[in-house]
């Protein structure tokens, strides 16, 4: 089983049913929309078809929204989308107009105050460039520096400019209920800057009856890079959202904080996401560049939870080969790194009882030979905690709880496997060793670990059975 996790954005080229259903069986672990882009319509027939396949086939695929976040947009065109041209004029102004080759409107006026004369401003993933020359009471006059093809709504990156006001706009707080409608498993929160933007979406999904909804907090400006820690402390996991990232911060920094982010929020037990450009190429392309395929390697070396595909698969032209293709690099990759030495040489303080008790699983699993850990769990803490630890012997997270079988999809080297009935701990013994023949991970004499108990009273028990 491969231990990493890939999540493949869904959009038109990949939403259909046969094509959701291949993407599955060549690697897709979560499936994620980006709520930045489509209409209602066509998102809930993606959700209700990811939802058809997940059933059809009873496997585990966590259906995560990507929110639209607090982003500085524009307004429209009068036809849609223009070609800035280099060395020409182009405004933004706070009035309301349809936009032109020469104008468009912003959405976010406020921008006006916080802009000065110099500053840059970024389009398309900082393909499009500009410089601020003017700024009156109404209109940001700029030149344009690098120009391209900008089209209705698109977002502005300005380093070290984040829109001021309420963290969750009306149409994320509209987005969210969706959400919490579809019992959707994860939220991708666009643009968290510091812990209060969580605690705040938090207490949104709580007052909404969507409480049990995981938080990734995508991690994509100069404030969410400084917070990281804290921001960690108060949700599921993060994102490297490479892309907006790399025009707000300088480029050569994202290695570097790429590292130190999955590091951390390995270290406290959290989900980690490299996401952006992992094989970009792969959009037109049938192959990948060379350097594509060590960057998703890296990813692996560097032990993230999970690695993204994002236009690859929702426009690309070959969705299901590139996700076959990112899942035989990860794989291979990891057949080279030899986690349960690194287990040993890297001492890991205890966060808490429960983690003491997954660390001795996971000692028990190694020197033991264990063929798989076995690990009866509710919300799912008991599996990422064991899953921290990055040891080479599959987890297997029994669950009664719908949500944590599908949310289960995106932890590292965790097979989610759902089981309705209650049992004692007798009978869960029994049956982990049931399972451990069925799903083909043990034979007779063979040990596997069995942890049992409640993670959230910390009263995990923990059990090495010969078969
Ligand atoms: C990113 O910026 O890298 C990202 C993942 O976010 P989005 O796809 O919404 O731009």
């Amino acid at each position: 089983m491969r231990k990493s996790k890939i999540i493949c954005t869904i959009g038109p080229a990949c939403n259909k049913i046969d094509v959701l259903e291949k993407l599955y069986f060549n690697g897709m672990n979560v499936a994620r929309i980006n709520l930045s882009h489509g209409d209602s319509t066509s998102l809930q027939n993606t959700i209700n078809n990811i939802k058809l396949v997940r059933e059809k086939h009873k496997v585990p695929i966590p259906i995560m929204l990507d929110t639209k976040g607090p982003e500085i947009r524009i307004k429209n065109f009068k036809n849609g989308q223009i070609t800035l041209k280099k060395n020409r004029l182009f405004t933004f102004t706070t009035q309301e107009i349809l936009g032109d080759e020469t104008k468009v409107s912003l959405a976010y006026k406020e921008l006006i105050n916080d802009i000065k004369i110099g500053n840059k401003i970024y389009a398309n993933n900082g393909m499009i460039v500009l410089k601020v020359k003017k700024i009156t009471e109404n209109e940001i006059v700029c030149k344009v520096l690098f120009g391209g093809k900008l089209t209705n709504g698109k977002g502005l990156n300005i380093p070290n400019i984040a829109p001021k006001g309420e963290y969750l706009s009306e149409k994320d707080k509209h987005d969210l209920l969706f959400a919490i409608k579809n019992k959707v498993e994860i939220i991708a929160a666009s643009f968290v800057g510091n812990k209060n933007d969580i605690v705040l979406l938090k207490d949104f999904l709580r007052k909404n009856g969507g409480e049990n909804i995981k938080i990734i907090a995508k991690i994509e400006n100069a404030e969410g890079v400084k917070n990281l820690s804290s921001i960690l402390s108060e949700c599921e996991g993060i994102m490297v959202a490479r892309g907006d990232l790399g025009v707000e911060i300088p480029l050569e920094k994202i290695p570097v904080f790429q590292k130190k982010a999955i590091l951390l929020a390995n270290q406290m037990g959290k989900i980690s996401i490299i996401a952006t450009e992992m094989l970009e190429s792969m959009t037109n392309s049938i192959r990948p560049t060379r350097a594509e395929v060590s960057d998703v390697a890296n990813g692996i070396y560097e032990m993230a939870t999970a690695i993204m595909l994002s236009g690859e698969t929702a426009v690309g032209k070959y969705p299901i080969y590139t996700t076959k293709t990112m899942s035989k690099i990860a794989f291979e990759t990891e057949k080279h790194i030899n986690y349960n030495k690194l287990f040993f040489d890297t001492h890991k303080k205890s966060l808490s009882l429960a983690d003491s008790i997954s660390q001795s699983t996971c000692t028990s699993a190694i020197n033991l030979k264990a063929k798989a850990i076995f690990v009866y769990t509710n919300l799912g803490n008991s599996a990422n905690l064991i899953a921290r630890h990055r040891i080479n012997v599959p987890i297997v997270a029994i669950t009664r709880n719908p949500q944590t079988f599908h949310s289960l999809a995106l932890s590292w080297n965790v097979m989610p496997y759902f089981e309705e009935k209650t049992f004692s701990e007798e009978e869960m013994i029994e049956y982990a060793k049931l399972l451990a023949k069925k799903l083909n991970l043990a034979k007779n004499k063979d040990i596997i670990i069995v942890q049992t108990g409640k993670d959230d009273q910390c009263s995990n028990c923990l059990k090495a059975i010969r078969l």
